[in-house]
């Protein structure tokens, strides 16, 4: 008998399964708002200048690619900490906060979930309804059971925020819970400030644990708005958790660039938590990659580099918004009798259109417009070719 005779075959994907789906699909006026990817106005995937004149500087003076730290590369950690909670806040100045360069936000998630599984294998997750697909895989895989606090009510068009508070305020001490930093995915509603202090008295009354992913820092209001949070929890006093992704602020998904930073009582315990994370590092993957840490150190740390990326991501947030309104503007103008104002009240990538399944599949196989069934659909694929296709035919599947 094959050892491999009881395998099953795993479900495939959603969304990749949605991109094979496209990828056959002949209509020439088909788009893809399936993924969460940027692309310009003209439905290029970006490469950003900041990212060409440090590669540049990087060959000019070619390194030889020993081994990294397992932790990663010293200046990336710091660099990260600095654009994270500010180089000069107190739990960085107080050597207290524990950063590993990680495999992009999904490997600092990770890396996050079997520290965690460590010293509090019992504890459960709770991660927002809907969430990112892949929270509740990759808690589970590490080892939790997972379950869901309330955040989206369609209904309401938004958060529902009392759900959610509630939920919180019953979690069991320990619960771990995933919150995202700003620019929700899926639906792209964030709570708001004020929402933000009663979550995190309620996180801390209950002796909860935070982890906040934050994928998406720029793309919402701004670098500093986004990681507002940060601060918020650093005042708190309560230890934390955040994850860092790259790949969407610098353009470079490939390149697999993220951190992750956990906020700790003391320098001491900060140090023990690192030598226990290096274990969880070392034992998956030994030492992070070279490259695309340091392009993301070069740019951080060149003072003229940063000022590019800051404008650059800036240039990605504001054609995100146009989008938005012109989505807005132009669904009216074709036809759609809802008020669909709310997309541009949502920020970030993504926007919960409030689209049915059936809408969905018919916007697929009818139009070649490629959202999830869930009615999520990347405003960050839209551009001023394919903009008018969409509207035209979300107006036919809404009339
Ligand atoms: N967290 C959220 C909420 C995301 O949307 C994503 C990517 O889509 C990630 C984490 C993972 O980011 P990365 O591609 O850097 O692993």
């Amino acid at each position: 008998m094959s050892l491999f005779q009881s395998v099953e075959m795993a479900p495939r994907d959603p969304i990749l399964g949605l991109n094979e789906q496209f990828n056959a699909d002949t209509n020439p006026q088909k788009v893809n708002l399936g993924v969460g990817v940027y692309y310009d106005d003209n439905g290029k995937l970006p490469l950003l200048e900041c990212v060409q004149k440090a590669e540049k500087q990087m060959m000019e003076a070619p390194k030889a690619r020993g081994y990294l730290p397992i932790d990663g590369i010293a200046a990336y950690d710091q660099a990260v900490r600095g654009l994270v909670f500010g180089a000069d806040s107190e739990p960085v100045k107080s050597n207290r906060v524990a950063t590993v360069q990680a495999l992009g936000g999904t490997g600092g998630l990770k890396i996050g979930a079997d520290f965690l599984h460590l010293v509090s294998p019992k504890s459960k997750v709770l991660i927002s309804d809907p969430s990112w697909e892949n929270h509740r895989a990759l808690f589970s895989q590490a080892g939790f059971t997972v379950e869901a606090y309330p955040y989206y009510s369609a209904a309401k068009r938004g958060v529902d925020f009392d759900g959610m508070l509630t939920a919180l305020n019953l979690a069991p001490e320990g619960t771990i819970v995933v919150l995202h930093a700003c620019c929700h995915n899926p639906t792209g509603y964030d709570i708001t400030p004020a929402q933000w202090d009663q979550v995190i008295a309620a996180v801390k009354s209950r002796k909860l644990v935070p982890f906040l992913d934050m994928a998406y820092q720029g793309f919402g209001q701004g670098i500093a708005e986004d990681g507002a949070v940060i601060g918020k929890f650093v005042a708190s006093g309560q230890d934390f958790f955040v994850s860092t992704s790259f790949s969407k602020s610098f353009s470079l998904y490939g390149e697999r660039v993220g951190a992750l930073s956990v906020v700790c009582k003391d320098k001491d315990e900060a140090g023990r938590v690192l030598s226990q994370l290096k274990i969880m590092i070392r034992t998956n993957y030994s030492n992070p990659p070279t490259h695309g840490a340091t392009v993301v150190t070069t740019v951080l740390t060149t003072p003229e580099l940063r000022a590019l990326w800051e404008k650059e991501l800036a240039g990605m947030r504001v054609r995100i918004k146009q989008m938005r309104e012109a989505l807005v503007r132009k669904l009216k103008a074709a036809g759609v009798k809802e008020d669909m104002s709310f997309i541009s009240q949502q920020i970030g990538m993504f926007s919960y259109s409030g689209l049915t399944k059936d809408q969905m599949v018919r916007l697929r196989s009818e139009f070649g417009v490629y959202g999830t069934d869930t009615g999520r659909m990347c405003v960050a694929a839209l551009n001023s070719k394919n903009i008018d296709h969409v509207c035209a035919s979300v107006a036919k599947v809404l009339s």
